[in-house]
């Protein structure tokens, strides 16, 4: 794609929409960026956007600055049925998000991971698997590093390993992975996705340009991530806890076995025992990663010792501390109900759990199982908390507490020595919180300004 002199509009001025638009005027294209906040919002990026000649719509699109354009890039935290795009889109202009631009120029290959939950967990997991392995290797997405980010050091011999979610998929049409992952998908985003179906099939893009030459992961006992196998031309893989699978990755007498075919000898690649993280959905994220990292190249030995030594990425059943044999836990990345289920069955019982945010029209009630023979009380905040205590109700005691240092005050005063206090809030943060990391912050000054350093391990 020429872009020198093109007249491109950048939707969204966060971290990707700022990298896209730096990115393009390097190109040498003529840059605009609009952003629904206001100027005074933006004042921090302004000044950087105009000493490089990119002009600023804040405070609200214009349908004339969407009209004047040759290509919308969109960032992936913009709806694609904003009516300005909807409007440009029926005149024929180009929209495509900072994926597709990026992927376009991206040298090498590239190995894509997609899920509802676990994304960012494998993605990190999967980098250090390629690096111990000593393969070239970039890791990006939505993991933090915009992938443009990644263009100026990707080399013909290197792997961009890229976490990618639903939003940055759902505009994507050329991009095109030689390895790509489903981990599961399960309800998530239903808010902005409209059906589950539809949010299933964004996710289903990752593959919709991978040719025959190429690789697709799959998660065996996840239904509709398995049911892609019937709409790809590429090689499937599978990973498996359940049983072992012709090719990929699964769990056997206590061991991670691969297999490369059918017709392969089995590896035992690393001993249960060994995995330094919590939970079994975080040996799914293993089976994963081996699977993806063995297709990619990475030898058994260096993937064994990578994962051994890898820690939970912070905000993913990070541990916080230990108090009068009292755990605490931040699960604040959990915000679905199904990543809160996995956090929860991570742990024998004996739960104090903090639950509550802002709903994404989900339902709590899937979690009634767990909560009645896992969990002692339930902690409520934020503004789902009606909507969650309707739902669970006569399942557990539940206490209101509104905010998050109420729960964790409240949590801590109830605990008996062997239980765990839990964050895993199944909501988004965006009532309370600029967004999941600052009230996984909150949620650890809060446990350590009492505990001090004693209490960490
Ligand atoms: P993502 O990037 O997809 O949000 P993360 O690795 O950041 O995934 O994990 C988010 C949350 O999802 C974690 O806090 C954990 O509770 C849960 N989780 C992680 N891996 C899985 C998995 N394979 N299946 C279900 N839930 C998971």
């Amino acid at each position: 794609m020429e872009l020198k002199g093109k007249k491109v509009l950048v939707v969204g001025l966060g971290k990707s929409g700022l990298s896209a638009a730096l990115f393009l005027r390097r190109q040498g294209a003529q840059v605009t960026v609009s952003d629904m906040r206001s100027a005074a919002a933006l004042a921090k990026e302004i000044p950087a956007l105009l000493e490089h000649g990119i002009m600023v719509e804040s405070g609200g699109h214009g349908l004339l600055t969407f009209r004047r354009q040759d290509l919308i890039v969109v960032s992936p935290g913009v709806p694609l049925d904003t009516p300005e795009i909807v409007q440009v889109k029926a005149f024929g202009l180009p929209v495509i998000g900072e994926l597709e631009l990026a992927s376009q120029y991206l040298r090498g290959k590239v190995l894509a991971i997609t899920g509802s939950n676990g994304k960012t967990t494998t993605t990190a997991l999967t980098g250090e698997l390629l690096i111990a392995a000593g393969l070239k290797t970039l890791v990006g997405g939505n993991i933090g590093v915009p992938v443009v980010d990644l263009i100026d050091k990707s080399a013909d011999d290197s792997w961009s390993v890229l976490e990618v979610s639903s939003f940055q998929l759902e505009s994507t049409q050329l991009f095109h992975p030689q390895i790509a992952v489903i981990l599961n998908i399960t309800p998530d985003h239903l808010d902005r996705h409209g059906s589950f179906e539809n949010y299933a099939m964004a996710k289903e893009r990752i593959f919709s340009a991978q040719t025959k030459e190429d690789c697709l992961v799959l998660n065996a006992d996840n239904a509709r991530a398995a049911s892609s196998a019937a709409r790809t031309v590429a090689h499937v893989y599978w990973f498996s806890m359940e049983e072992p699978v012709a090719q990929g990755a699964w769990v056997q007498n206590g061991w991670i076995c691969f297999r490369s075919a059918p017709d392969a000898v089995s590896e035992q690649i690393i001993a249960m025992n060994r995995i330094p993280l919590k939970g079994a959905h975080n040996v799914e994220n293993v089976l994963a990663a081996v699977c993806a990292a063995r297709l990619a190249g990475a030898d058994a030995v260096s993937v064994a010792n990578a994962i051994a030594s890898f820690q939970a990425v912070e905000h993913r059943l990070e541990f916080v501390a230990v108090d009068n044999g009292v755990e605490y836990y931040n699960d604040s990345k959990a915000t679905n109900v199904d990543a809160a289920a996995k956090a929860i069955a991570a742990f024998p019982g004996c739960i104090h759990l903090i639950l509550g945010g802002k709903d994404k029209n989900s339902n709590y009630a899937d979690l009634s199982d767990l909560l009645r023979r896992r969990v002692k009380t339930v902690y409520t905040i934020g503004s789902a908390a009606q909507k969650i205590e309707s739902q669970i109700r006569g399942m557990v005691p539940i206490v209101s507490c509104e905010t998050l240092d109420r729960a964790v005050a409240a949590g801590r005063a109830a605990a008996h020595p062997g239980d765990v206090v839990l964050l895993s809030p199944a909501c988004s943060s965006f009532d309370q919180f600029e967004n999941y990391e600052h009230r996984g912050r909150v949620f650890k000054e809060l446990v350590l300004e009492h505990v001090g350093a004693k209490g960490v391990r």
